[in-house]
């Protein structure tokens, strides 16, 4: 067999990865072989990559976002509000989102992911208002020429205040239109099996944004296309009440009315489950994505993850929309959840290792993706290499603690399915400075400024 193109990671300095010290092979897109101490690798005429400086993990993934939230960071309206204030403040403005400005906020979204050791994201984007029906056509576009793997959500709202919604008319979209371009998008774009660069979920927005009809609708339809589903829920005490109020009921009754209480599911925050709502998540095998910047940001509260994890329910990170972050950088992210958890649990509980598995393999299992998120044969050569050489890892001891402690931000090189996307903590071909100025402008036009 002709393994010529195979590379040897050679000699990291640290790899998040047991019997893997003298390095990893990949080839043709995954892992082939793990190189212990005191040996050579036994797959023959490799080529090399001297990793010696570089602290090796597998892929970050993100598990949940909202790329189009890049043109509304830090916006004064918006700033020190809880989650449905902030909501009403920021529909008016997203609904005035372009086709050109999505792709710039894509564009900045993926690139600041990719950067911060990403190779995996999902994307939950709902916003579908009046020209703007192609947003996950656009996005894939992006994905395909960064080259970043990606979960894109085909997203929706049918609630509005006219409904005894949240959000106001000129972003929703009926039913009937929702179901129709889901199908659309999933028989367009999902790829299935192992090496999937590009899938797609179907993602109704929240209890206070989508009619029941289409929750259900939307249940029907993941089955029948075989996808998975995701969507808000337990994130606010406001939602709670939301949801006693309209359904009669609290939110994960109402998700389990609706279909929705299975391992096809994965649902952003989970803040304010009690115990047996938490039993029940782990028996129904639904997941959850955490995520700390946001919940802290919003004062949402503490997601008890180590309670979850405990019932067997699937954790993974998420960043959250760049409106309520308000950054989408996920290595941060992982210092951020490391902290927050820990404050909550203790030394004894939560440790660096811990952020970094739930970044990797705790994000590969709450996304259905098992092949992802880990360093050893047959997974994918999915990589995140990272340099200690920045003045904040000066003096440090174990390398792989210092990425978490020191608060490591930047890859230096990143790998995704065996192909390098990040090199030198660079994008190869993107001009930032010139993306950042068109972003700007993008930004300020839909602010009115
Ligand atoms: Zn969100």
């Amino acid at each position: 067999m002709d393994q010529s193109n195979a590379i040897w990671i050679k000699d990291p300095l640290t790899i998040l990865a047991d019997g893997a010290e003298r390095g990893v092979v990949v080839q043709n897109g995954k892992i082939v072989e793990l190189v212990p101490a005191g040996h050579l690798p036994t797959t023959v005429n490799t080529k090399i990559y001297e990793a010696r400086d570089h602290a090796v993990l597998p892929g970050l993934i993100n598990t949940h976002h909202h790329f189009f939230q890049t043109l509304t960071r830090a916006l004064p309206a918006a700033l020190d509000r809880e989650l449905f204030s902030w909501l009403q403040a920021l529909y008016p403005i997203w609904a005035r989102v372009t086709p050109e400005a999505l792709n710039l906020a894509v564009t900045v979204a993926m690139s600041e992911l990719l950067l911060s050791g990403c190779t995996t994201t999902t994307d939950h984007h709902y916003l579908f208002p009046t020209g703007i029906e192609d947003a996950v056509d656009i996005e894939v576009a992006v994905a395909k020429r960064l080259g970043l793997r990606v979960l894109l959500t085909r997203g929706s709202m049918n609630r509005s205040q006219r409904d005894g919604g949240l959000p106001p008319d000129s972003v929703v979209q009926d039913e009937d239109t929702i179901l129709a371009d889901s199908e659309r998008v999933v028989t367009k774009f999902h790829e299935r099996g192992e090496d999937a660069m590009v899938q797609i979920a179907l993602a109704p927005c929240s209890p206070f944004s989508v009619t029941t009809s289409l929750m259900r609708a939307t249940a029907v339809l993941a089955d029948r296309l075989d996808v998975r589903m995701h969507t808000h829920l337990g994130e606010t005490e406001d939602e709670n009440r939301y949801c006693v109020q309209i359904y009669g009921c609290r939110p994960l009754d109402y998700l389990e009315q609706c279909g929705w209480l299975n391992a096809r599911t994965w649902l952003a925050h989970g803040v304010h489950f009690n115990a047996q709502e938490i039993r029940r998540l782990g028996r129904a095998k639904t997941s959850i994505s955490h995520c700390s910047c946001s919940n802290q940001l919003l004062a949402s509260g503490c997601c008890p993850i180590c309670d979850m994890e405990d019932a067997g329910v699937a954790i993974g990170l998420g960043v959250d929309g760049s409106a309520s972050n308000d950054c989408s950088n996920l290595m941060q992210e992982v210092r951020s959840a490391f902290l927050l958890q820990r404050a909550r649990y203790g030394v004894g509980r939560v440790s660096h290792k811990d952020a970094l598995r739930w970044a990797t393999k705790g994000s590969a299992a709450c996304v259905g993706r098992p092949e992802l998120g880990e360093i050893s044969v047959g997974k994918a050569a999915d990589l995140a290499f990272f340099k200690l050489d920045e003045l904040r890892f000066s003096g440090h001891g174990d390398p792989l603690a210092a990425l978490v402690l020191c608060g490591a931000h930047r890859a230096d090189r990143v790998m995704v399915g065996g192909n390098w996307v990040v090199i030198d903590g660079a994008i190869p071909g993107l001009d930032v400075s010139d993306l950042v100025r068109r972003h700007s402008a993008a930004a300020r036009t839909m602010q009115g400024q």
